[in-house]
């Protein structure tokens, strides 16, 4: 199980690509770079990399073209992408979705976040469970095509909400504190970001109408999915609790944190 994986970085931008290569090699991938939409399809072809990141804007043959070729391939049909694009959220969504891209990074990204969509998309392969479609209530999540279904009719969420959502659908029933959020949603957890974790969870309440009383507000600590038809875990504190690995703020009084809830 110990085999190197190999990823191929296709990025015109060198700075980028270098900084993305140095770091995916210190974390013991396997790196190849392509700068150009052709380069990358050749590359793609021969050498059959695990993953593929691929940038929207490239000279040659762009990331749609790149995309497109290589689902068409049965040779590299089944390689997962992860786009890397700098346009909006929503364009991102939708471009995701018609290309049947596994994830997507927007740009300016932290390292820290791409090397983390990797690792998520590589192990959603490694563990067949992992694609299938993750319910609470009537919400339905398909991690496989990033889409959210609410009684059966389609909601559309940017890239940030529907992290969020699924990071709290995997884990029903169970506190996700703030820190957490972040760490699994934007790839870093710093307490003065707290307050991101509140804005978002809004919006996407908003977005769900009704159905938003699936996800709970835990106050002093973070959010839960929970569904009514499923027994919620014990919470912190109480007997027989345990938060499955869930760390609180220590100290309590968490004044800054309280505030929004
Ligand atoms: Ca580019």
């Amino acid at each position: 199980m110990k085999t190197t994986q190999t990823i191929l970085i296709v990025e015109d931008e060198k700075d980028i690509r270098e900084v993305l290569a140095f770091n995916l090699r210190r974390e013991g991938y396997g790196v190849l770079e392509a700068g150009d939409g052709r380069l990358a399809l050749e590359l793609a072809v021969e050498k059959k990399p695990d993953l593929i990141l691929l940038d929207l804007m490239l000279p040659v043959l762009d990331g749609l073209s790149v995309s497109r070729s290589l689902q068409r391939d049965p040779a590299t049909a089944g390689v997962p992408v992860i786009m890397i694009t700098a346009k909006g959220e929503e364009v991102d969504r939708i471009v995701g979705l018609e290309l049947g891209a596994a994830d997507y990074v927007t740009k300016p990204f932290s390292v820290r976040e791409v090397i983390l969509r990797i690792r998520s998309v590589l192990r959603r392969r490694a563990v067949p469970g992992e694609a299938a479609p993750v319910y609470c209530g009537d919400i339905r999540l398909d991690a496989a095509d990033h889409a959210v279904r609410v009684a059966g009719v389609s909601i559309g969420l940017t890239v940030t909400e529907f992290r969020l959502l699924e990071d709290l659908m995997r884990n029903k029933g169970k506190v996700r504190s703030r820190a957490q959020l972040l760490d699994a949603v934007w790839g870093f957890s710093f307490e003065g970001y707290a307050r991101t974790v509140d804005t978002h969870i809004r919006r996407l309440r908003s977005k769900l109408g009704n159905s938003a009383e699936h996800i709970e507000t835990v106050r002093g600590i973070g959010y839960r999915a929970k569904d009514d038809r499923d027994a919620v875990e014990p919470g912190p504190g109480r007997p027989g609790g345990d938060c499955g690995g869930c760390s609180l703020p220590d100290g309590g009084g968490d004044a800054s944190w309280e505030e929004e809830l």
